[in-house]
């Protein structure tokens, strides 16, 4: 989702394809400027293809879409399922227009699923935004009735009476208090009245205490010359290596690094484009849910009870301040650009709100900046280039080091974003061809809607004389969104390099069960400029973790002073061979020398090969070869082609889709039919340590476990972890989280030594990658804490 949709990309291609080889020349070598004048001209026939396409993009307020999701919400609710039927009321809530009495009961309905869910703050929330929404006044009272039970369950009692009392007023001013609605009301009323009296408030712990609660006591001293970074780090420069950090005293393992919230970041709406393009002809909605759902559009937060954008059905927010300041710093601009973001994919949309956030002066001096020829090489010093020669004085310090501030000083500003290097020359042509259309498009579109004025932070009055030369049908841009262009074109081609994926461990839907089963998710796409000085090595000395749009690194292993510290960009060495960590990390235009590399290219000891293989289906010894398999046990030589066994593996995965969806039907006993069948399938062609082992095994546990059969779930889970260990290594995060799952496991079931134990092992990991402020600590501390408590006979039955 990075990059445009495939669509788009083809129309891209045949038309670079389809270009004078002069033309195709001189755009290669083209400095950005000149390139998007050229392409300027070039951009005509593309645009019907790509209206075409954001046609069938949805992210408009559509009325069939309401009544859809509202009646999908509603059968949720009648079977029970609150938490989808809150997201449902979400998503129609969304397609309602702004301050309709029709948005007023999509919150009202979605308030009563957060009641149900114990979720009483946040259900008042949506009480109050009902109401100001125009909620209509015949059906007041019975979401009146649920405010006063929200209010009796968080203990407010006097509150709750004087909600009733007005319940009381309104149902004996509008008089008719013989229909049997009202007769219900009436009853509900009066138990209420006496619960209140009784002082039966708090019958239990309402949940939002449970909501991360983030505490900052952590130990910090900070870094005098990078923002946001601990003072045992300093900015280091170099030929070989370019801007690195390094530590300046000894490091021990958790010890916090780095704290930076992102520059900008982009919500990405999820895997793959193919729900994205719908068919134009049908019109035909369905319940999947993506990223815009769950997170918010702004801040990142998880979603409970969204705010939706007053112009688009596709922005959420966690809160009305979040919409408020997103509206304000970006959204009003990006609002009615929806589909063509959404087609110009995550990239382009970054580099949009990039410039959007750093605003037009500032945006505008460091593209001049840019093109000042002495400062050229300060542009490309790290590319191994002559460096310029402040930058070798040492006294100096950081100074000439490119992306800090006349005091040295290295920020997380635009002035650092624009720092970071956009490997102009080093990017196929073709692919800055795609980049410099899509900026193009991008811009004509701004032009065209008479947005221009919000890009440039100008009054549309002001634009006035201007618009008249560059007018919504002319070919050429006007000179300020050419600027604006070329800076947009920069950042998408440094995302290449500097992008980072901000990740959350999310929460699968498995019911309500007692353990919680997470897997890891891309959120959103950032600049994070100081985060990005960090290179990279297959086998790192850190772990970041993200909370919201902040990034938090910490050291993973102890860090002598010194030594630098390494990021892993994607590829570690736990989890590929060293061939396929170079493929992978040829978009960054280097190849790796870590220690972990060149260790295993001298040995050739594929030790992760075996890892993730097929075995001979009729022998079970070990396959090799390439496209054609072979058994290398002599006597049997069977040979198979990968396809097919590969075939087979998605077989698989497509029953334990199956599986998992009996689960969620409450049909556990199928479900483990299913499985048990899987395991044995996957066990005649998988070898033993494939992943998908440890994934059926996870499964299985996650079953058993909601069935209560904590020893069977526990059993299978320590399988799991086993294979978890393997690839991912004994302190890495990954395991960390299984370990926490067994613990949660193994306190269920009462098996009290056990449980502490391995409560011990997830602490020591967990604070390493997450802090010793982090949630899941905390919540293995009060497990901790209730195991020792307990009554002595307990400890010693077991
Ligand atoms: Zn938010
Ligand atoms: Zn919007
Ligand atoms: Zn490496
Ligand atoms: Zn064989």
């Amino acid at each position: 989702m990075a990059l445009p949709v495939e669509e788009w990309r083809r129309i891209a291609a045949r038309r670079w394809a389809a270009l004078e080889p002069a033309l195709r020349e001189r755009l290669a070598a083209a400095p950005l400027g000149e390139a998007l004048r050229v392409g300027c001209g070039l951009f005509g026939p593309e645009d019907a293809a790509l209206r075409r396409l954001c046609g069938r993009v949805r992210t408009g307020k559509e009325p069939a879409a309401a009544r859809f999701y509202r009646e999908e919400g509603n059968r949720r609710f009648g079977s029970c399922r609150y938490r989808d039927a809150a997201r449902l009321y979400s998503q129609a809530a969304a397609h309602e227009p702004p301050r309709s009495p029709e948005v007023a009961l999509c919150f009202a309905n979605r308030s009563a699923a957060l009641f149900h869910l114990g979720y009483f703050e946040v259900c008042l929330e949506d009480i109050a935004r009902a109401e100001s929404h125009g909620y209509p006044d015949r059906l007041l009272p019975k979401v009146l009735l649920r405010k006063a039970e929200c209010l009796l369950r968080l203990g407010r009692l006097q509150d709750a009476t004087d909600t009733l009392t007005a319940v009381e007023n309104k149902m004996t001013v509008d008089g008719i208090m013989t229909s049997p609605i009202h007769l219900t009301l009436l009853k509900k009323l009066n138990q209420l009245k006496i619960e209140i009296h009784e002082g039966r408030g708090c019958p239990e712990p309402s949940r939002e205490a449970h909501v991360d609660i983030q505490r900052e006591s952590e130990i910090w001293e900070e870094n005098g010359s990078i923002s946001g970074a601990s003072s045992s780090l300093s900015l280091n420069f170099n030929t070989e290596r370019g801007r690195h950090l390094v530590a300046s005293q000894d490091i021990l393992p958790g010890q916090n690094l780095l704290k930076e919230k992102a520059f900008v970041s982009v919500l990405c709406p999820g895997e793959g484009d193919s729900f994205l393009l719908q068919d134009s002809s049908e019109t035909v909605w369905d319940t999947q849910v993506t990223n815009a759902d769950l997170y918010c559009h702004h801040c990142l937060k998880q979603l409970l009870a969204s705010v939706p954008c007053c112009g688009c059905s596709y922005a959420k927010y966690c809160s009305q301040n979040c919409a408020d300041v997103a509206w304000e710093q970006y959204h009003r601009t990006e609002c009615p650009l929806g589909a063509l973001l959404l087609i110009l994919g995550v990239f382009c949309h970054v580099a949009l709100r990039t410039v959007l956030l750093a605003g037009f002066s500032e945006v505008s001096r460091l593209v001049e900046w840019s093109h000042d020829d002495s400062n050229k090489d300060l542009c490309s010093a790290e590319t191994g280039d002559k460096l310029p020669s402040e930058a070798l004085d040492t006294r100096a310090g950081t100074k000439g080091i490119p992306g800090c501030n006349d005091n040295g000083q290295y920020q997380s500003s635009y002035q650092a974003v624009f720092n970071l290097l956009p490997h102009v020359e080093k990017h196929s042509s073709e692919h800055k061809f795609l980049c410099m259309l899509s900026i193009v498009a991008m811009c004509k579109k701004l032009q065209e809607t008479g947005l221009e004025a919000a890009v440039l932070n100008r009054g549309s009055s002001t634009m006035g004389s201007e618009q008249k030369t560059y007018g919504k049908t002319s070919d050429e841009l006007s000179p300020e969104l050419m600027i604006i262009a070329e800076a947009m074109l920069r950042h998408v081609l440094q995302l290449q390099c500097n992008a980072q994926a901000v990740t959350v461990m999310q929460e699968l839907e498995s019911g309500d069960g007692a353990v919680v089963n997470k897997k890891p998710v891309r959120l959103a796409t950032a600049f994070f400029p100081v985060l990005s000085l960090l290179n990279h090595s297959c086998s790192p000395n850190i772990s970041v973790s993200f909370s919201g749009t902040v990034a938090t690194v910490r050291a993973s292993q102890p860090i002598p002073s010194g030594q630098e510290i390494f990021h892993c960009y994607g590829p570690h060495r736990c989890r590929m061979r060293v061939a396929e960590r170079q493929q992978l990390l040829s978009q960054y235009f280097f190849e790796c020398r870590c220690q972990a590399c060149l260790d295993e290219l001298e040995s050739d000891v594929e030790s992760v090969s075996m890892r993730n293989s097929f075995c001979c289906p009729s022998c079970q010894a070990s396959m090799q070869g390439e496209e054609m398999l072979c058994c290398s046990n002599k006597a049997c030589a069977l040979s198979v082609s990968r396809e097919r066994l590969s075939r087979r593996l998605l077989d698989l995965q497509q029953q334990m889709e199956k599986a998992l969806e009996l689960l969620r039907d409450s049909k556990a006993d199928e479900a483990i039919r299913v499985l048990l069948k899987c395991q044995m399938d996957a066990r005649n062609f998988l070898s033993p340590e494939h992943l998908l082992m440890g994934e059926l095994e996870d499964h299985l546990a996650q079953i058993y476990a909601t069935l209560g059969k904590w020893q069977e779930a526990a059993r299978h889970l320590e399988r799991s972890i086993q294979l978890v260990e393997m690839h991912h290594g004994p302190s890495s995060v990954e395991m960390g989280h299984e370990l926490f799952k067994l613990a949660q496991i193994l306190f269920n079931g009462f098996a009290v030594s056990e449980a502490l134990s391995t409560i011990q092992r997830a602490e020591e990991i967990l604070s390493v990658h997450c802090g010793p402020q982090s949630t899941q600590i905390q919540e293995l501390q009060e497990m901790k804490t209730c195991l020792l408590e307990l009554p002595r006979s307990i400890l010693q039955r077991t």
